[in-house]
């Protein structure tokens, strides 16, 4: 028998991986890839990108694993404020003066002004509330943070507004997967706070590619990594775990004392058995959007009007946010300039609901044409591009979803749950409850044995 079976190499998988990495373990991913929702690739000194990139700063639980496994990562420089809206682009300067650049009617830049200024008045409250505080455990910050303007959802709290003073707002909000219709008002503002400020949450990358952490992490681990590895049923027991998966055509059971379930909620509510019926009721509850998202490797060879942003917002188009992937390459680079780009596209919510059935080549034509027309002449500078669909892009908060926290964190018996459904912050959320199951599986691996067999069970 395993000590432990972690179910999943994404990162929240590679996390608690790395904690047990002293343990008998084994760990089964599904795919030929570790990274899940993570996906870079090198290409010489830029990297390609189509999953989650930006992650949380000094003091993170990120920042803690990259340097305990020893991958470099370096703060962004680049804005995260730029936009491209009604054949103009803005970069810098006071976002609230944004409406004032751009061919907008008066009306409309009132309207815009008075949502804004509602947006950030709660922006200024979910601040605080999203703050640590001190002595404070993490679930405690966490129920307070779903808690906060839960019960309406974000385009609830703006009221009715036009589709051009929309369009300032929704793709910021959508970047969740869920349309500002269908997440909880709390979240959505959630979302602006890390645009705005960038200290208050996540605006890091890795050098080399997201991916690469996971991918140390599986290094380490060599054969007790096992790729191809779909796991079908997870049984709880009372005293172990039972575990089996298909590999290669081949079906294998095996045992373990504890089991890390790192999957998307539907999958674990789908394979896991015998776990605490409201613990399963709860994962049947959580609701995932879609995301498409590309990756585009350009060849030009003189500086750029794209060198020193991170983050296009792109209303009103196929993708809603376009990312400067080389900006971190730019900030590395002490004199010349570097030939070529790393850039990423991404449509969530309904803009993915349009494209996801769609051939990759439609796709990139679609995308190809909305780039040409925010940065022109870019279509003839790709030298590579490739398309990825996520159905289960991420889990969004929804109006109630405050009210399934406790259900999901109920204490672990055998079987625990991981990954970042499990709370606000993405990567962080991945990572943190990753490296929390690990920790606590540890601790009771190394005692469980002391225990007297007198029947009870924690
Ligand atoms: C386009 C995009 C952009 C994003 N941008 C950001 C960002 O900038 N910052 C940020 O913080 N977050 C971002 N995110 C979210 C971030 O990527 C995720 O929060 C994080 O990667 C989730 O990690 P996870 O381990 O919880 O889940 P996953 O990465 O989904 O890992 C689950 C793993 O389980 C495997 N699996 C599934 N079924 C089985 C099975 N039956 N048996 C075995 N294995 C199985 C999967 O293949 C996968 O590898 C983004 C996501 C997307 C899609």
């Amino acid at each position: 028998m395993k000590d432990v079976i972690v179910v999943g190499g994404g990162l929240a998988g590679m996390s608690a991986a790395w904690r047990l990495r002293d343990t008998d373990l084994m760990v089964l991913e599904a795919s030929t890839r570790i990274g899940g929702r993570l996906r870079s690739e090198r290409r010489g000194k830029y990297w390609l990108n189509w999953g989650g990139h930006v992650f949380g700063g000094e003091g993170s639980y990120a920042d803690k694993l990259l340097q305990e496994v020893g991958v470099a990562s370096l703060d962004l420089t680049g804005s995260f404020t730029a936009l491209s809206f009604k054949g103009k682009t803005i970069n810098g300067g006071n976002i609230n003066l944004y409406p004032f650049k751009l061919p907008l009617s008066w009306a409309t830049r009132c309207e815009i002004a008075r949502v804004g200024l509602k947006v950030m008045k709660a922006v200024k409250t979910y601040g605080k509330v999203n703050k640590p505080r001190k002595g404070e455990d993490y679930r405690v910050r966490q129920q307070r943070i779903y808690d906060f303007m839960a019960d309406k959802t974000f385009s609830e709290f703006t009221g009715p507004i036009s589709s051009d003073a929309d369009a300032f707002f929704r793709p910021t909000v959508s970047r969740s997967s869920g349309d500002p219709e269908e997440i909880s008002a709390g979240a959505g503002i959630g979302y602006f706070l890390l645009v705005w400020d960038k200290s208050a949450g996540l605006a890091r990358n890795i050098v080399g590619g997201a991916a690469s952490l996971p991918q140390a992490i599986a290094y380490k681990l060599g054969d007790r990594v096992k790729l191809g590895a779909e796991v079908v049923e997870v049984v709880q027991h009372d005293d172990h775990v039972e575990v089996t998966y298909t590999q290669d055509g081949n079906e294998f059971t095996e045992k373990a004392r504890y089991c890390v379930m790192t999957t998307t909620a539907p999958i674990t509510h789908r394979v896991t058995k015998g776990l605490d019926p409201i613990v399963h009721e709860a994962l049947g509850q959580i609701k995932y959007g879609h995301y498409v998202s590309a990756a585009f490797l350009t060849n030009e060879t003189v500086r750029q009007s794209w060198d020193d942003v991170y983050a296009y917002c792109t209303p009103q188009r196929s993708f809603n946010i376009a990312f400067n992937m080389s900006n971190l390459v730019r900030s590395m680079e002490a004199g010349n300039r570097s030939p070529g780009s790393s850039f990423m596209v991404f449509s969530p919510a309904t803009l993915a609901r349009n494209l996801i059935d769609l051939p990759d080549e439609k796709v990139l034509a679609i995308y190809r044409k909305d780039l040409g027309e925010v940065f022109p002449g870019f279509e003839k500078l790709i030298v590579e591009q490739e398309v990825q669909k996520f159905r289960d892009g991420l889990a969004y908060c929804f109006p109630g979803r405050n009210k399934l926290q406790p259900m999901l964190t109920r204490p672990a018996h055998r079987i625990y749950l991981a990954g970042d459904y499990l709370g606000s912050w993405y990567t962080e959320t991945a990572i943190q409850t990753g490296l929390l199951a690990g920790e606590d599986i540890n601790s009771k691996l190394f005692t469980d044995d002391l225990l007297p067999d007198n029947g009870f069970r924690y």
